[in-house]
């Protein structure tokens, strides 16, 4: 766990440097939310920024997150997934969920929806878009967009609420502006091809090294990690969760 006070501290800063970057790009600062990306931290430490005012929360497995839901209880707090979602753990996702960032596929989408209904409530969804045709990398080709917003239209219990976006890695936060500037121009061009805007009012990108250029090019909704609660330890595989 980490020391409350720093918690808290670094949590204090990433909102000071969000409503910053929000008045440089002439929008207010209560048009962003921060998700809180608690990943590998314990549930303890959710209780201590949910204390202290911090509503949202992001998680990448789900198992994980069930396990602090268990903890945390009945506190007033939304739940975002922010990772890859296999089709064998989306009913259970869209019955715990508030918000799945992932779905990157008509079927995907078809089954929250199924998932949420069956729960008897909601849940709002980004589709995860990927613009570096990463072989590697999660999320739906541009080119198949028009299937998954085809099937959101015919969705009630999952609600498409915008776009979002895992930029490559990039040596810097600046390289991550042309990827953030596509998915605006992107959203842009769908609202303008007949796309209802309610459905993509949203967008989910930037992350502890880049939140500020997401925010300079439209991020209503930023998921910030290591930033609020210092560095995740290397997972067992010995590959790097670090951004940076
Ligand atoms: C881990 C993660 C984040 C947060 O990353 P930080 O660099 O720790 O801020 C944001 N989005 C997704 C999809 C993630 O998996």
């Amino acid at each position: 766990m980490t020391e409350p006070a720093a918690l808290l501290a670094r949590w204090t800063d990433v909102r000071e440097r969000i409503a910053n970057a929000a008045r440089r790009a002439g929008r207010v600062p209560s048009s962003i939310t921060l998700v809180a990306i608690s990943k590998t931290f314990p549930a303890a430490d959710i209780q201590h920024l949910n204390g202290a005012g911090q509503i949202d929360f992001g998680e990448n497995k789900v198992q994980e997150a069930l396990d602090k839901m268990q903890v945390v209880g009945a506190a007033p707090l939304t739940w975002h997934l922010v990772g890859h979602l296999q089709s064998n753990k989306a009913k259970k996702a869209a019955a715990v969920f508030d918000v799945i960032h992932s779905v990157d596929s008509a079927k995907l989408l078809r089954t929250l929806d199924e998932g949420a209904a069956a729960a008897d409530r909601t849940v709002r969804v980004f589709i995860q878009v990927d613009l570096a045709g990463e072989a590697t990398k999660h999320g739906a080709k541009p080119a198949d967009l028009p299937d998954i917003l085809r099937e959101a239209q015919r969705c009630h219990a999952a609600k498409l609420v915008g776009l979002m976006l895992l930029p490559p890695l990039g040596p810097d936060a600046e390289s991550s502006r042309p990827y953030f500037a596509a998915l605006r121009t992107l959203r842009d061009e769908l609202v303008a091809g007949g796309t209802p805007a309610e459905l993509l009012g949203e967008l989910s990108m930037g992350m502890s090294y880049d939140f500020e250029v997401a925010i300079a090019e439209g991020a209503t909704t930023v998921r910030v990690g290591s930033a609020i609660f210092g560095s995740r330890p290397m997972p067992p595989t010995g590959q790097s969760v670090h951004v940076r």
